[in-house]
């Protein structure tokens, strides 16, 4: 009996292993350049501009438990809503035909902190018409100036362009009229360069409160999938962690001031695609799940109604 037992559990422990060796087999193991890529693009970013970078690095990921609302205790998914419904501005300069995404599971992968240079930001950009795919970027308002072009590109390829806030704070430890300076500055950056105010917004850091939600009068998106990029700075490592993670409505957070976050969503959309995936923008999902945000509840997924 109890070797019948004990053969048992070796049998399961050995199929567990299988099974991660599998998936991480999925996103490649070869172990690629990504020190040496991360560090060029370390020198790229502070180049570019602004001293928030680095804290945004340290913290989207690690605060997600230190901030007083955190993202990843908001389980919540508005159901759809009531809401404010005054029609809100097209937030992507070209609409694509939703119908074709209607039997699709749908993942909406989002990044930070951009807009960044031509390693990152502009890679993904050229890449993603192979997955039919358009993407979210919560963009940081002082780095907007420096990178309009490539802003502009994004719009104008029809992902979506939303807020990060303008210096990368921590609008819960602001007043509201401290968190209102923040969002104007952002939007009106954006407005020059696009055409349009976002009017969705991720808090850096994940950090919310009332204040915050009130000030903002914006759609509030945080995440279901952290992929920590900014941490690993392996791609194979973040397309492993999109993959392992994904579901149909999630919300993958990214950075793309990394080619090693680019690259790992790409060859993550590369797996998922084969899994019967689409690529959609936060507004995409909403609309395809029939949930008219508002802007007081919290948006972390958009599963389909059950
Ligand atoms: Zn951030």
């Amino acid at each position: 009996m109890k070797d019948k037992k004990s053969s048992k559990r070796i049998i399961s422990a050995l199929l567990i292993i299988a099974l991660i060796a599998l998936s991480f087999t999925a996103c490649g193991l070869k172990k690629n350049s990504s020190d040496a890529d991360a560090q060029t693009q370390q020198s790229d970013t502070a180049s570019q501009s602004s001293s928030t970078d680095k804290s945004e690095d340290v913290t989207d990921g690690s605060s997600t438990s230190a901030s007083s609302t955190s993202a990843s205790s908001e389980s919540t998914a508005p159901k759809s809503t009531q809401g404010n419904s005054e029609a809100q501005p097209q937030q992507t300069g070209k609409t694509r035909d939703l119908s074709t995404f209607k039997d699709k599971k749908l993942i909406a992968i989002t990044f930070d902190d951009g807009p960044a240079g031509a390693e990152s930001t502009g890679k993904l950009l050229d890449n993603l018409d192979k997955y039919n795919a358009r993407v979210t970027f919560f963009v940081v308002g002082n780095r907007v100036a420096n990178h309009a072009s490539i802003l502009k590109r994004e719009y104008e390829m029809g992902n979506q362009v939303a807020s990060h806030s303008f210096t990368h704070a921590n609008l819960a430890k602001l007043s509201e009229s401290g968190i209102k300076d923040e969002l104007d500055k952002t939007n009106e950056a954006i407005k020059k360069v696009i055409g349009v105010e976002p009017t969705c917004i991720r808090p850096p850091y994940g950090s919310l409160n009332d204040t915050v939600k009130k000030a903002a009068n914006m759609h509030i998106i945080t995440w279901s999938i952290d992929t920590l990029d900014w941490k690993n700075k392996n791609a194979d490592t973040v397309c492993n962690n999109i993959v392992s993670k994904a579901f149909d409505g999630a919300i993958v957070l990214l950075h793309d001031l990394y080619p090693t976050s680019v690259d790992g969503a790409l060859k993550a959309m590369e797996i998922l695609k084969d899994q019967g995936y689409a690529f959609v923008t936060v507004e995409e999902m909403a609309k395809l799940r029939g949930v008219e945000m508002n802007n007081t509840a919290v948006y972390n997924n958009f599963k389909p109604a059950s």
